[in-house]
């Protein structure tokens, strides 16, 4: 048997395709074996998601043959399920066989955070991968045909997005762009369309600059969002949702955006956790085990003012990129980098030619922040997939 280190990464998201990558460039021949696990054979572009799940996109646009991202003849790719995570034994259980590993990366992403309220699992959808939004465009679409053909359809066009955090609000700003279209598609009157947008704290966008976030509702209410602010989904029902209100809101579609936690396999595998997130240490290792690396949405890592981090695409593949590098360090017995977040700053969409952002302590709202959302996304195909990606993708976004 090879005495070859071996590097197992789980999940090709952010995290795990930077890791995947820096690794290839950096690992020399027969330094180690490493094998990248993800659940489908494409990666996805999770902050371009909400524009498929509305129809203002494609699937297509949104995701990556991994196969075109890394170099197979370095990176083993196993198109799997993880099931199980066996910190003791160095193990990993997949749906179909058993991996080891010396040193394994955790960068499975997060998962829909529910709190507990009633029906959401069973009535909500929620935009977390490919085929999520798949179900939430064709479901909305399915709402438009089914209109005219029953007695009592008011429910059918109405529309609520639960939490107006990032993902709600760039969310339901796609989906107040799509439905002028589909009316005319479907022959349906726009005044009878509502879309909600119901967020539990006083404001939405909680915790962003307040003129920003004023600019954002206005830009919204314009397009015909509905905000409740301040009023919390406490049941989701077949019928629609209950507010904390008492108000009824009757919706044949309801997408759930009120937050994610981290990955239950990880709580499974015996590593303590915070909302399902594991407070890593500052070369990014999991408490107590120095081969096992927790990236993402699963990684829990503190400003100096001693908050979290909150978990998005740009901490994630900074993570990756030092993970990568401390691997590499530990197997050349080199001393690892601490994993320092650089914060280039937040760009949330807001539909076709609007967005907010905050770059250092400049405040940016209109074309020119919907204009930097782009150059954020095509950044990031240039990182992943240099120019061929960017040719092939960027001119969608
Ligand atoms: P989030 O936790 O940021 O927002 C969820 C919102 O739902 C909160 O405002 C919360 O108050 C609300 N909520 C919770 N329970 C509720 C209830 N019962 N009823 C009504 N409202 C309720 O989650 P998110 O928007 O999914 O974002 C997750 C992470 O991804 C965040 O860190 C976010 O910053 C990041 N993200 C960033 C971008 C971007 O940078 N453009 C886009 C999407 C997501």
């Amino acid at each position: 048997m090879s005495n070859i280190p071996k590097i197992v990464i789980l999940g090709a998201g952010y995290a795990g395709i930077l890791t995947a990558q820096r690794l290839q460039k950096q690992l020399n021949y027969n330094e180690a074996d490493v094998t990248l696990v993800n659940r489908h054979d494409y990666h996805y572009i999770t902050t371009h998601l909400h524009m498929p799940a509305a129809g203002t996109d494609s699937v297509e646009n949104t995701r990556v043959p991994i196969s075109k991202l890394i170099d197979e003849f370095k990176i083993d790719l196993v198109k799997s399920s993880v099931q199980e995570i066996r910190p003791h034994e160095k193990k990993v259980i997949l749906e179909d066989g058993t991996l080891s590993y010396d040193y394994l990366v955790i960068s499975l992403g997060g998962e829909p955070e529910s709190f507990g309220i009633p029906g959401l699992a069973d009535y909500a959808m929620t935009i977390r991968s490919i085929n999520s939004v798949r179900l939430i465009r064709k479901h909305i679409e399915y709402q438009f045909a089914l209109y005219k053909n029953e007695r009592h359809p008011q429910e059918r066009l109405n529309f609520v997005v639960g939490g107006a955090g990032f993902s709600g609000i760039e969310f339901v700003a796609e989906l107040a762009d799509r439905i002028p279209e589909l009316c005319k598609e479907y022959d349906v009157d726009p005044g009878l369309v509502n879309i909600y947008n119901v967020e539990a704290s006083p404001t939405a966008l909680p915790g962003f600059a307040p003129e920003l976030v004023e600019y954002a509702i206005d830009v919204l209410q314009r397009k015909g969002v509905t905000f409740k602010l301040g009023v919390a989904i406490q049941e989701c029902t077949p019928e629609g949702v209950l507010l904390a209100t008492g108000e009824e809101i009757k919706a044949a579609t309801v997408v759930w955006t009120g937050g994610i936690r981290g990955n239950r396999m990880i709580e499974a595998a015996g590593f303590e956790t915070a909302r399902g997130r594991v407070k890593v240490d500052e070369y990014l290792h999991a408490p107590g085990h120095d081969n096992i690396y927790i990236i993402g949405d699963n990684a829990l890592v503190f400003n100096p003012e001693g908050r979290p981090y909150p978990p998005t695409a740009q901490i994630a593949m900074q993570q990756g990129v030092c993970c990568a590098h401390n691997i590499v360090a530990a197997i050349r017995n080199q001393q690892p980098r601490k994993f320092v977040f650089n914060n280039k700053g937040t760009v949330a969409s807001l539909g076709r030619g609007e967005g907010i952002a905050v770059v250092g302590d400049k405040h940016i709202k209109g074309w020119k922040a919907a204009q930097l959302k782009k150059l954020v996304d095509i950044r990031y195909l240039f990182t992943i997939g240099g120019i061929p990606l960017v040719l092939r993708k960027g001119k969608f976004l």
